[in-house]
């Protein structure tokens, strides 16, 4: 059987039977990979233990092409365990988005190197142990960088019917069923929209595309800060045909 040896993250995992386990991976070469880790709580296996979330390591596997069956993990190296994360609930639940995100967003066995990327940095922005408004921030970069990188980014610069630039000032409509920005010239009965000003849609922007690592002292104003996690977490429902599960603890009033 041909080996497959890669750099992974773990999304998901449960236990099965006494001595395995089955884990969800994000890996850099082929995705997200379902695997069966067998015997790793025997007291002498040398496959490293069981896996626990967010562990991210190198990983081989034994790959079954045309095979049903689910491919059995080889061997593995742990690189780093995100300690942080067990530290501090609103860390754990930062975490928890990371995982809907990947999850919900990338199909299984879709290659996407850069969403892997754009994870490890997230994590360790977490690792830095942020102060909660600064943990927003990056968590706003993160949700929108992988909308980005799976296409689903609304359009918030311009109409998206007729490409109109909004000025500074307005309070914009947004319509995710048509993609972004409608305009009031542009807007008929068939209306989904929702409101957002334009201070609040160029923050969105501003942070997607950002690196989490670089914004550990980046808070934004609480009336902008509340807009751009309705516009999220609208976003994110809007993709996942459901309302996201992961949330944030909200800002102390
Ligand atoms: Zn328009």
């Amino acid at each position: 059987m041909p080996r497959v040896t890669t750099e992974a993250l773990v999304l998901r995992r449960t236990p099965f039977g006494e001595t395995s386990q089955i884990a969800v991976f994000l890996t850099r070469s082929h995705g997200r990979v379902p695997l069966i880790l067998k015997g790793v709580h025997r007291p002498r296996s040398r496959k490293g233990g069981g896996v626990d979330l967010f562990d991210h390591c190198r990983l081989t596997w034994a790959s079954r092409k045309g095979s049903r069956a689910m491919a059995q993990l080889v061997e593995r190296r742990l690189l780093s365990h995100h300690p942080a994360l067990r530290s501090r609930t609103d860390l754990m639940a930062a975490g928890d988005c990371l995982g809907e995100l990947l999850l919900g967003l990338l199909p299984e066995g879709q290659r996407l190197p850069r969403a892997l990327d754009l994870s490890l940095a997230f994590l360790a922005a977490l690792e830095a142990r942020p102060a909660p408004p600064a943990l927003a921030t990056a968590v706003f970069a993160l949700q929108g960088g992988m909308l980005r990188l799976t296409g689903f980014e609304p359009t918030l610069d311009r109409c998206v019917m007729c490409e109109r630039r909004p000025e500074a000032h307005h309070l914009l409509r947004v319509d995710l069923v048509r993609g972004g920005i409608v305009c009031s010239g542009c807007r008929d009965g068939q209306d989904h929209s929702f409101s957002l000003s334009a201070a609040a849609a160029r923050v969105v922007r501003g942070l997607t595309g950002r690196d989490p690592r670089s914004l550990s002292d980046v808070t934004l104003p609480a009336e902008i800060e509340a807009q751009v996690r309705r516009c999220h977490e609208r976003m994110l429902a809007h993709v996942l045909e459901r309302a996201p599960r992961c949330r944030l603890p909200a800002p102390a009033a």
